[in-house]
C-alpha cells in the first residue's frame, strides 16, 4: 500500500475560506478542530467552547476552548472557523465536514492515521490554522 510518510502536510483550501461568524458558537457547545483522519473518517480534538476570546493571530473575536483531557494544555483560543458542531444538527458544520473529508480522505490510503499539519499552537495557546492571516 502507498503510504504517505509521517509529517506530510497536506493542503487545506476549505477551512481558511469558510463563511462562519463568532455567534455561530457559544458558551458550553461541544466542538470538534479537525486536524486529519484515522481509519478512513476525519479525526480531531473534542472541546468544549468556554467563553468570548480575542484570537491575536487573526486579530478577530476567538473563542476560549477548554479540553478535558489537555493537562497543561487544558484551555485554547481558536478562530471561529477551525471549530465544526458535534453536539448539534447543524447544517453549517455538517456541510464543512462532508467538504472536509471529500477533500481529506480520498488523500490518505486505506486505514492510515494522518495528522494533516494543519495546526499549530502560539507560546500564549492560541491556535494558529496554516491558512490564518
Ligand atoms: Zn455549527
Amino acid at each position: 500500500m502507498h503510504e504517505i510518510p509521517a509529517g506530510t502536510r497536506l493542503p487545506d483550501p476549505l477551512t481558511p475560506v469558510r463563511d462562519i461568524t463568532h455567534r455561530h458558537f457559544r458558551a458550553g457547545d461541544r466542538i470538534a478542530i479537525i486536524r486529519g483522519t484515522v481509519r478512513g473518517q476525519l479525526w480531531g480534538d473534542c472541546l468544549h467552547v468556554v467563553a468570548p476570546s480575542w484570537h491575536t493571530p487573526t486579530d478577530e473575536d476567538g473563542w476560549r476552548l477548554r479540553d478535558p483531557d489537555g493537562g497543561e494544555l487544558s484551555y485554547i483560543t481558536a478562530h471561529p472557523r477551525h471549530l465544526v458542531h458535534l453536539d448539534r444538527r447543524c447544517a453549517d458544520c455538517l456541510i464543512h465536514l462532508r467538504a472536509l473529508a471529500g477533500h481529506l480522505l480520498p488523500r490518505v490510503p486505506g486505514l492510515q492515521a494522518l495528522d494533516a499539519g494543519w495546526y499549530s499552537l502560539t507560546p500564549l495557546h492560541q491556535l494558529v490554522h496554516v491558512g490564518d492571516r
